[in-house]
């Protein structure tokens, strides 16, 4: 039977859904055959369901994605707190240590021996300087060394330094006889004491050559490498 396209048109959701009769399917799939137009009607409804599932899918895939933000946003909520006061703890530590640089490194240490109240020498090298006022600084690798500059030499005491903010602002400060005695001995031995700031001691360790073998070995510091470097405590 042939088939006008108004009637086709008509037929076409239901043959496309596949619920027409055996017959008309047929008597369709004849007039489709022929007809480039009711094809295209036909491709339309395809189109028409292909959209729809897609928009279907764009539709679960924004609800999922809306709920996976409500997730994160409840999450960043919790962590907030926790990731401020991580920060201010950090802040914190690098304004300590900042602070505590900035101090060692504005301290006048410009002294005089009878400023002194006392000063330990320790088995490790480290030495601690106690001045009549409270304040005490404690001075790493002690050692004595040859300083020459311009050929001249000169035996000093080194060592590196900083302030101990604990004690400087406490003045938890220390006399005793002995120590005074030793730093006494240490001063006869030596026509200077200097200090270096441990952020430069490699500088200084870098300039120095050890010179001589056995007992006779002495570190000398090349004095022009390290102008500026060697900060003078005392001089004789
Ligand atoms: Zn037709």
């Amino acid at each position: 039977m042939k088939m006008p396209c108004y009637l086709v048109r008509d037929l076409l959701p239901l043959y496309h859904d596949g619920v027409c009769g055996k017959e008309t399917a047929a008597d369709v799939r004849e007039h489709l055959d022929g007809c480039e137009s009711c094809r295209a009607a036909l491709n339309a409804l395809d189109g028409d369901t292909g959209a729809e599932g897609q928009l279907r899918a764009e539709r679960e895939q924004a609800s999922a994605d809306a709920l996976r933000k409500v997730r994160s946003d409840l999450r960043r909520k919790r962590l907030l707190p926790a990731l401020l006061v991580g920060l201010a703890a950090v802040a914190l530590v690098i304004g300590l240590v900042l602070g505590f640089r900035n101090y060692a490194r504005g301290v006048q240490l410009t002294i005089a021996p009878e400023d002194i109240a006392s000063v330990t020498l320790t088995e490790d090298n480290a030495l601690h300087v106690t001045m009549q006022d409270g304040k005490s600084w404690t001075a790493f690798n002690a050692s004595y060394r040859t300083l020459r500059v311009d050929g001249q030499e000169k035996e000093i005491v080194l060592f590196t330094m900083y302030v101990d903010l604990w004690s400087s602002l406490f003045q938890d400060g220390w006399t005793d006889g002995e120590e005074a005695m030793l730093f006494n001995d240490l001063l006869d031995e030596t026509e200077a004491v200097c200090y270096v700031r441990w952020d430069e001691w490699d500088q200084v360790s870098a300039a120095t050559k050890t010179e001589g073998e056995g007992a006779d070995a002495r570190d000398v510091i090349d004095g022009d490498a390290v102008s500026g470097l060697l900060h003078t405590m005392w001089e004789r």
